[in-house]
């Protein structure tokens, strides 16, 4: 254990990020570099748990083992710090900046006092393994000639194609983007995830001999019966791609766009060209309303911001999270509670106040004289409980409103993945049209073919797909050889 006193004297204190305005002026990363000697005080907070709620059940998905590092960062040894975290997670660079941290929601001292800082600390740990040179590719010690390809290059993909490729595996992974990374390239922005680091593991893996091809659409440009007939195991790590629509009238009116486009363009041009391109969708000078919360929402608002929009207004269709737990939602479960992320305070620093608008229901979109849109008409609601215990929507009369905008971004999560890959090869769906295999086999409904991340479970999280990469490794690695030495997931 770090300091058997350090929860009771030291408060906790998160990285800080850099003021607001400051950091709208472009797409670098926000987070401050601290002193070495914060991360030691904040690690001393950890009371080393005799049943650790961070690394288990609620709490981390890829059992992190949370209060040994936490303790070798409090005692200076980083480098052991780092062996034990790349234990369990081949990408702590990506979790450490874009995790919501489900370790910090489930954390013991978090019942009555804020939680140890758990994702800081990771991030520190890999980024000084990075910064001394500590980090270097592992090339398998010996070859087992068996061809394994993935599709898909997300977080789930790379973390299969790590583990397979130091047991020894020769593995190809197809992409069908100019770029590696899945979501983690086109999709978070540079601001929260810096594309250098997804560029420098992806190095680190071609060393280790993993095959890359992008621009390899599997099911259109490539036919995925010859990748699996020239293959002894196929992993499919395609993720949940199509995006939930808003079928409301004027839905076809210029202007009106899916974030995934604008946050991938956006992504792409910086990379390319700095936007000097011209082939992002610009929010410069527009009025923008962006529908739906969550991550994408909010990075979506991030974007705009940086672009110079006119005005920002976000909508949520659910009522407005209570500022503490409720008393349904109990420690150790993920707290549901009203959180200002980092686009919501750039909001409010450009224009005086959260964007978030709760309880609010898109019912039309207006056009202007060209077929663009003009704006938004809506409805305020109110959610109650039916008795099934279901909740159920009512619209209050009377509180119609006109929302004017010439830029609409739909934020509304993903419905599943695409299916012709799926049909191609005749697989199983899930009621949801997910590629059905069980977590822990990951094997679908055909001998040799597996899944694993946001195509298997639905639209996800970044650490649950390195865990579902992980498990799917060792399934493959098991069904190739009899036998694995892989990590199981728990
Ligand atoms: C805007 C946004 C922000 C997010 N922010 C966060 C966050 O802050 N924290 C967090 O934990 N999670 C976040 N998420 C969720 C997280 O990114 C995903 O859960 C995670 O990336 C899923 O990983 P995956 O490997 O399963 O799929 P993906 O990352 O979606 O990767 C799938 C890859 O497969 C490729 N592909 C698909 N079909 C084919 C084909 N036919 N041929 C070739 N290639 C194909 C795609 O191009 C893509 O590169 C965010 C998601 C979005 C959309
Ligand atoms: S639950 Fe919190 S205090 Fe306990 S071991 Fe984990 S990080 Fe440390």
């Amino acid at each position: 254990m770090g300091k058997p006193t350090g929860f009771k004297e030291i408060e906790r204190a998160g990285v800080p990020y850099l003021d607001p305005r400051q950091r709208l002026e472009n797409f670098d990363e926000f987070a401050v570099d601290v002193p070495e000697s914060h991360l030691i005080a904040q690690g001393a907070r950890c009371m080393d748990c005799g049943v650790p709620f961070c690394q288990s059940d609620t709490g981390c998905p890829i059992d992190n083992l949370i209060p040994e590092w936490n303790d070798l960062v409090y005692r200076g040894r980083w480098r052991e710090a780092l062996d034990r975290l790349h234990h369990t997670n081949n990408f702590p660079e990506f979790t450490g900046r874009v995790c919501p941290a489900p370790c910090e929601g489930a954390c013991v001292l978090g019942i009555i006092e804020p939680a140890v800082t758990i994702k800081n600390i990771e991030c520190a740990i890999v980024d000084r393994g990075f910064a001394e040179g500590w980090i270097r590719p592992q090339p398998p010690s010996h070859r087992t000639e068996k061809r394994v390809s993935i599709i898909g290059s997300g977080p789930a993909g790379l973390t299969a194609a790590q583990q397979l490729r130091r047991a020894g595996h020769e593995v190809t992974v197809y992409e069908r983007e100019d770029r590696i990374g899945g979501l983690l390239m086109y999709g978070i922005p540079n601001m929260k995830l810096d594309k250098r680091f997804v560029d420098r593991r992806v190095a680190q893996m071609r060393e280790e001999g993993v095959q890359f091809v992008t621009g390899a659409h599997v099911g259109t440009t490539v036919d995925v019966r010859e990748i699996e007939e020239n293959s002894d195991a196929l992993l499919l790590a395609c993720g949940a791609t199509v995006p939930r629509d808003l079928d409301i009238e004027g839905r076809e009116l210029e202007g009106i766009h899916f974030a995934m486009d604008f946050l991938t363009r956006n992504t792409k041009s910086l990379l390319d060209s700095n936007l000097a391109d011209g082939a992002a969708i610009s929010a410069k000078d527009r009025r923008v309303i962006v529908i739906g919360g969550g991550d994408t929402g909010t990075d979506c608002i991030g974007t705009s911001l940086r672009h110079g929009c006119a005005s920002l207004v976000n909508f949520e269709l659910m009522d407005r999270p209570p500022d503490s737990r409720a008393d349904n939602n109990p420690w150790p479960e993920w707290p549901k509670i009203f959180r200002v992320d980092y686009g919501h305070a750039e909001a409010d620093a450009r224009f005086g106040g959260d964007p978030r608008t709760f309880a609010i229901l898109s019912k039309r979109f207006l056009s202007n004289s060209s077929g663009h849109v003009r704006g938004i008409e809506t409805v305020r609601i109110s959610w109650t409980r039916n008795e099934d215990g279901r909740m159920r929507m009512t619209e209050i009369p009377g509180t119609e409103e006109i929302f004017e905008a010439d830029l609409v971004l739909l934020a509304l999560g993903f419905t599943r993945p695409e299916q012709p890959i799926a049909d191609a090869l005749d697989l199983e769906r899930d009621p949801r049209l997910n590629y059905k295999a069980d977590y822990g086999r990951f094997a679908t409904s055909r001998e040799g073919i597996f899944a694993a991340g946001d195509c298997r479970r639905g639209q996800s999280l970044v650490v649950w797909a390195i865990a579902e990469g992980r498990g799917a490794a060792r399934a493959i690695d098991e069904y190739l050889m009899g036998e694995s030495a892989l990590p199981a997931p728990s």
